[in-house]
């Protein structure tokens, strides 16, 4: 039997000269640009915005005594790796506008207009590929159609904008003032688990991200007490029921959503819920409130997967490539495939390298 070292070497000279695409560079994609180039093939890493990490290199480490599980680091660590290997180039601002070919494809690359990209001379017009990796991820849902005056008040903040200014400044305070809330609300399920708007499916992280921003902020600003208004909690993710534990010990959780949010006179935010204990109409205050905004599909899902061919799911996320669901030589992972974790997408992505792996190995490899 042939040892594996010799296996890998034979595989790692087969694959050398073959050239795969990796469009995003979120976790998944940076996950996977490094597995492929760890196996020989020379990567392009695409992505339209000018910076690498996709959504959670935004995020703060939500550790208080210890860690939380919550996954930030891993992105910093693989971004590090990408920066290591010699075969991969990142190029940033762009986006694909065209696909030609079977098999070795001949794709056209334009500026997004989001980075510096080619208009610095960093990218070239066209680009070969033996085989492409879509994982573009998700965008946040935007909530300014619900009644909660999300856009129109300054201390009503989606999750995500909630993680950039924790990010930023270490402490999350009121935008209309920069003062520390002295009762904050996070709303759950904004946009997600609501079949009005045909978003049918759980976010599956939201939960878990709340309670650990909730027990980040508190540990920091121990003046500022926190409300959490949920349908059920969603036990996604490693060690959760602990965190749920500890958080029920200093938040009060209310079994109820919201159905609006009214300014008052001192920016303050008026929230009316239906009391699920006295089953009443019920207000309460606070300085300010965290929207939990669901995961959607990307807006260019449509545009991408047209361009390459393809397949969307009905919701508008990618089809997985099992069972031939994709054209040869394409493949999908990641949150582009529809809500997952930091940890969840780091696995697909490299189950989904592998499988290019095999593809650009002529299926040789077990
Ligand atoms: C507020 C919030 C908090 C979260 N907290 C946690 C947490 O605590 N723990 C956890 O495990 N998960 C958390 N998540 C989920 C986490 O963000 C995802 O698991 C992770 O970002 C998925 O990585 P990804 O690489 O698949 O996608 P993304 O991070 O979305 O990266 C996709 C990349 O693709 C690029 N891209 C998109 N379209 C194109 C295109 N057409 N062409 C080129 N590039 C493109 C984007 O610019 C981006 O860089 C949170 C999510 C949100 C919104
Ligand atoms: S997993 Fe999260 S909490 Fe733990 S060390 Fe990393 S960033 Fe911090
Ligand atoms: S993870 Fe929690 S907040 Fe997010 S959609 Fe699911 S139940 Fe709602």
């Amino acid at each position: 039997m042939m040892s594996s070292d010799r296996a890998f070497k034979e595989l790692f000279v087969n694959l050398k000269g073959k050239q795969g695409v990796v469009i995003g560079a979120g976790v998944a994609g940076l996950t996977a640009a490094a597995a492929l180039s760890r196996w020989g093939v020379q990567v392009w890493l695409i992505d339209k915005a000018p910076v690498i990490g996709g959504h959670a290199i935004q995020f703060s480490c939500k550790a208080i005594e210890g860690c939380v599980q919550c996954g930030a680091c891993q992105v910093h660590e693989r971004a590090q790796q990408v920066s290591r290997q010699k075969n991969i180039t990142f190029v940033p601002g762009a986006r694909i506008v065209r696909s030609r070919g079977n098999g070795r494809l001949e794709l056209t690359l334009a500026a997004s207009g989001q980075g510096a990209g080619q208009s610095a001379g960093r990218f070239p017009d066209t680009l070969n590929a033996d085989a492409l990796l879509v994982t573009t991820g998700f965008t946040v849902y935007d909530p300014s159609h619900k009644p909660y005056g999300y856009g129109q008040f300054a201390n009503v903040l989606t999750n995500l904008d909630a993680e950039r200014i924790l990010h930023a400044t270490g402490a999350l305070a009121r935008p209309s003032d920069g003062r520390l809330p002295r009762r904050m609300a996070f709303i759950q399920c904004v946009g997600s688990r609501d079949h009005r708007i045909g978003h049918d499916w759980c976010s599956k992280i939201c939960c878990g991200s709340a309670l650990r921003m909730a027990r980040l902020v508190q540990s920091r600003q121990p003046g500022t007490a926190v409300t959490f208004f949920y349908i059920d909690v969603q036990s996604f993710g490693r060690q959760f029921q602990a965190i749920y534990d500890g958080c029920r010990e200093r938040i009060r959780t209310v079994r109820a959503i919201p159905a609006d949010i009214r300014k008052t006179a001192d920016d303050d935010m008026q929230v009316t819920y239906f009391d699920p204990q006295d089953r009443n109409a019920t207000d309460a205050v606070f300085d300010l409130v965290v929207l939990s905004a669901g995961l959607t599909p990307t807006a260019d899902n449509a545009v991408l997967a047209s361009v390459l061919g393809m397949r969307l799911l009905e919701n508008g996320f990618f089809c997985p490539h099992d069972n031939d669901t994709q054209p040869p030589g394409m493949f999908a992972a990641g949150a582009a495939l529809g809500p997952m974790s930091i940890a969840e997408s780091i696995d697909s992505a490299g189950k989904a390298a592998f499988d290019m792996v095999r593809y650009l190995d002529g299926g040789r490899l077990r």
